[in-house]
């Protein structure tokens, strides 16, 4: 039985009757760009998020870019985020001109570590921005005494973990704002990117939603240069659809992940996610970490079963970002996490035959390699 990484096909066929409706309704009413359709789900999000507010964009990226840039980040300025995070946080402060100062993740959760990233905050710091990163919600209350203690903005890279709790507040309305992507594999997905920035300030999102049209308030009135970074219509429209299944999709993939627990929980050659009191975490990805990693990732793939790394090469080893003069060796715990770090497949629609059959070859592959006499090892990364 091959099992996939990740299918987006089963969901589709479930919702097929009811995505072809909202899209049809957008085209009937050639509400391509922005329009009502983005209007209705920016309400409904703002709602599931907990948050005041919400302005849809056209991807988890300008999200970050737009704001950072509504707070009026640019250059000289500094902002801290995670080294094991996915490019576009680091590319987001870039592009306002502004620093990345990378900080090292917590060697237990993978999430950015309060304490690092306290111990980069420097006099040109303006903003953290704290990555749930799989889905689980980073340590959120640690990062708003820091930015109460240094005056500094907190945006949450919520990208992963739509649905997310910490301590029962839903990720993305805990800091100032909250960025959200929908590319289409993400938790909520839509059909194209599309991303989405949440919050309680209503000048920061009023800002957001100047900076994503041109800079303009009203039509050819443009009072700061910004950029073409809307929402389409149809992406709306099909998010509409999808986020009222949201809590189902969360409920099945935290299901998957307890089952995953269950069978591989005897398996000393891997380690398994760590899930933390109070928070909900919500598996976009669900990663163990392997010390033979490769040969694992190898097997899987042989007998069928897809899986992926997130991510490979740490920001700081990213050639684009050579600049930093970051080199191998300055976050540690990030490091080993790329070398280590396996993602196994994870979508609603997972059935418990398609996990017991990961669980199984991996079961396999490591008591093979133990009798071979060369024992696999979950890596702790210490630091
Ligand atoms: C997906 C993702 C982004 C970027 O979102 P896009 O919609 O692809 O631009 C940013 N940060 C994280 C952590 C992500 O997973």
């Amino acid at each position: 039985m091959n099992v996939p990484f990740l299918d987006l096909k089963t969901q589709y066929n479930a919702l097929r009757e009811e995505l072809h409706a909202a899209m049809q309704q957008v085209i009937d009413d050639t509400a391509f760009a922005g329009g009502p359709y983005v209007e209705r789900f920016e309400h409904e999000f703002a709602a599931y998020c907990q948050a005041d507010f919400c302005a849809g964009v056209s991807s988890g990226t300008s999200a970050l870019h737009l704001a950072l840039a509504a707070l009026d980040i640019g250059p000289g300025d500094e902002v801290i985020t995670a080294a094991n995070t996915f490019i576009a946080t680091a590319e987001a402060i870039m592009h306002c001109g502004a620093t990345p100062v990378l900080a090292d993740c917590d060697p237990e959760t993978f999430t950015l570590d309060p304490e690092a990233a306290a111990a980069a905050v420097t006099s040109r710091t303006r903003a953290i921005i704290p990555v749930h990163l799989y889905g689980q919600p980073a340590e959120m209350n640690a990062f708003v005494r820091l930015g109460e203690k240094y005056n500094l903005a907190i945006i949450e890279d919520a990208c992963q973990a739509h649905g997310a709790e910490y301590k029962g507040r839903r990720t993305g309305s805990i800091g100032h704002a909250g960025c959200f992507s929908f590319y289409p594999g993400k938790n909520l997905g839509a059909y194209g990117d599309a991303g989405a920035v949440v919050s309680s300030d209503p000048d920061l999102i009023q800002r957001v939603r100047m900076l994503r049209d041109h800079g303009s308030r009203s039509k050819y009135d443009h009072s700061v240069i910004g950029w073409n970074a809307r929402m389409d219509g149809l992406q709306g429209a099909v998010l509409s659809v999808k986020l009222r299944h949201l809590d189902d999709a969360n409920r099945a993939r935290r299901a998957h992940a307890h089952l995953y627990r269950e069978l591989l929980q005897d398996c000393g050659e891997i380690a398994l996610p760590a899930e933390t009191d109070g928070l909900r975490h919500v598996f976009h990805i669900f990663a163990i970490r392997c010390g033979q990693r490769n040969e694992l990732m190898d097997a899987l793939k042989e007998q069928g079963v897809g899986c992926g790394i997130h991510y490979p090469v740490p920001v700081h080893l990213q050639q684009a970002c050579a600049f930093l003069g970051k080199g191998p060796g300055t976050y540690p715990v990030a490091e080993a996490c790329a070398l280590s770090c396996l993602s196994l497949p994870m979508f609603p629609e997972l059935t418990a035959e398609q996990i017991n059959r990961v669980a199984c070859v991996i079961d396999e592959t490591t008591r093979k390699t133990k009798q071979s006499g060369r024992a696999f090892q979950p890596v702790s990364a210490e630091r």
